[in-house]
């Protein structure tokens, strides 16, 4: 900070400056090479090896064994034998014993497991290490609670597993969607095969560490590390009772087709296009922050990300303006670095289909606004971009970017609000943000989005259902509703 030397005591423009304050990546402990997990044991697969990138540099982090198709059949045995042989007999008190033993290591190696997220990820570590790491702790430690009292959960007296449940999950929240899809199904006495994202093997190898070393019976849950192709024999294996998938609606559409007539049980979490609706009543400043962390958190790459900011004309100025003012303030870049906002893209194929669809705003003649940030120059990195003069025909206001780039939409009235919040084919979530109370209730009763915030974005919690509606798919997860999806119960919970 300066002093102005014209006015002695009173503060000029400010000049900050953070010094670096990076974590060290020795407490993540990666290795030079990881094998899958398969029956309790690390195995190699038969697939080639894949190397890891970290995409804040664009080097290799480390080497992952993957599974080929056979792989697949051998998991989803184990899985048959431990859920048939022991895991589905075990008592309710039991099963939660081990996934508090689950939580708690995920606790204990909290530190360990941010540095990994963060280098194989791109996130920054102020987020894998407050957000990622302890929420999926926390879902362990909630289904865990869940485990001995299903049989009071309003699903009959004795609600039954499924079986083997097939999980296929993406690279945005890599360990806490292993969380998220391995908790309740191991609560409600199923086995698991999952199967990470290319790109982001890492975390879950180490929480596949923890299993092991909180004595999970063998097979429990397998772990295939592998390409799009062992997703697909995956959830395509006749061995399998329900298949649960979070990822991108054109592969969640292919899974609806295959498995249509099977009679397996289906959840599918896609894409999303939420719109964060500011009124003019609204408190603006609060909702500058909460505009920018429903889009730019985990670099936007959020299925349920505010993409599209819809805000009233008599307001719009002003927000926009306080907008990019506290967006220039944002810090990008290493993602290790403890006082960095935005991190860096996963890969260089979502760079370049970010930049893409993001040069088709400009085409079609929305105004871009980039923030005057650094770029790195190396590694993967978008600046934090705004489009202003946008229409609802425009790919940017109606594909999903998973990138941090915002659609500014205006509007005049609450019906004009609602029915542009509602003109999209997806239907995750939304935010509301006014004074009036009466008026978010009704706005929210109005949008057809399976989350809506009100005065706030982007909450997670593993006692609140989360999914979606329309093309952002089906089923719930979190929450009682999520537990229902991992159960024999005609009702559904939601
Ligand atoms: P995908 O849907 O392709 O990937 C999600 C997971 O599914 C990954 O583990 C992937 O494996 C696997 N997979 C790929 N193809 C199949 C298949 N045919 N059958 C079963 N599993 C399969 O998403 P991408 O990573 O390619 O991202 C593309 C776009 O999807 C993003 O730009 C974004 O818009 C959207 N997306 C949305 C997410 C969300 O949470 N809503 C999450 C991720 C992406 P592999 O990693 O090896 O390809």
């Amino acid at each position: 900070m300066t002093l102005d030397p014209h006015s002695p005591g009173v503060r000029a423009a400010t000049d900050w400056d953070y010094a670096p304050a990076p974590e060290s990546a020795a407490i993540g402990r990666v290795r030079d090479r990881y094998q899958m997990f398969v029956g309790g044991s690390f195995v190699d697969g038969g697939g080639d090896d894949l190397e890891t990138l970290n995409p804040a540099t664009a080097q290799p982090l480390s080497t992952v064994s993957t599974a080929s198709v056979a792989d697949v059949d051998v998991a989803v045995g184990h899985a048959r034998k431990a859920f048939e042989g022991s895991w589905s007999r075990l008592s309710g008190a039991e099963r939660g014993k081990y996934l508090f033993r689950i939580a708690r290591s995920i606790a204990e190696r909290a530190r360990e497991l941010a540095v990994v997220e963060t280098l194989d990820n791109g996130k920054p570590i102020k987020e894998s290490r407050d957000v990622d790491i302890p929420t999926a702790a926390a879902h362990f430690f909630y289904h865990a609670g869940w485990a001995d009292k299903l049989q009071h959960a309003g699903f009959g007296p004795s609600p039954q597993p499924l079986g083997v449940v097939g999980q296929v999950i993406p690279w945005n929240f890599p360990l806490l969607m292993a969380a998220w899809k391995i908790a309740p199904a191991l609560a409600a006495g199923n086995t698991v095969v999952i199967k990470p994202a290319e790109t982001t093997p890492l975390s879950i190898l180490v929480l596949a560490e923890i299993l092991a070393d909180a004595d999970l019976p063998p097979g429990v849950v397998n772990i295939l590390p592998g390409a799009g192709d062992i997703g697909k024999a995956l959830v395509q294996h006749p061995g399998i009772d329900k298949v649960a998938f979070t990822g991108s609606t054109q592969v969640g559409k292919q899974i609806q087709r295959a498995l249509a007539g099977t009679g397996r049980r289906l959840t599918l979490e896609l894409g999303g296009k939420a719109a964060n609706i500011v009124f003019d009543d609204a408190p603006i400043d609060q909702a500058v922050e909460g505009i920018v962390n429903g889009i730019f958190f985990n670099q936007g790459h959020v299925c349920c990300a505010g993409s599209r900011l819809l805000v009233q004309e008599s307001v719009a100025d002003e927000v926009v303006a306080k907008l990019q003012e506290r967006i220039s303030t944002l810090r990008l870049g290493d993602p290790m670095d403890k006082n960095t906002d935005i991190g860096a893209i996963n890969s260089a194929e979502q760079l370049s289909r970010v930049t893409a669809l993001a040069a088709t705003g400009e085409d079609e003649g929305a105004v871009r606004w980039t923030s005057p940030c650094p770029v790195p120059d190396r590694g993967f990195f978008f600046p934090p971009t705004v489009f202003t003069n946008v229409s609802q025909s425009m790919r940017i206001a109606r594909e999903e970017i998973f990138g941090p780039v915002l659609s500014v939409l205006t509007f005049r009235t609450p019906d004009e609000a609602v029915a542009k919040a509602n003109n999209t084919p997806y239907g995750l979530s939304a935010g509301v943000w006014t004074e009036k109370g009466s008026r978010i209730l009704g706005v929210a009763s109005a949008l057809r989005a399976g989350v809506v915030w009100a005065n706030t974005f982007n909450r997670f919690d593993p006692t609140a259902a989360f999914g979606g509606y329309k093309e952002s798919g089906f089923g719930r997860e979190g929450g009682r509703s999520g537990l229902a999806a991992y159960l024999n119960t005609d009702d559904e919970g939601i």
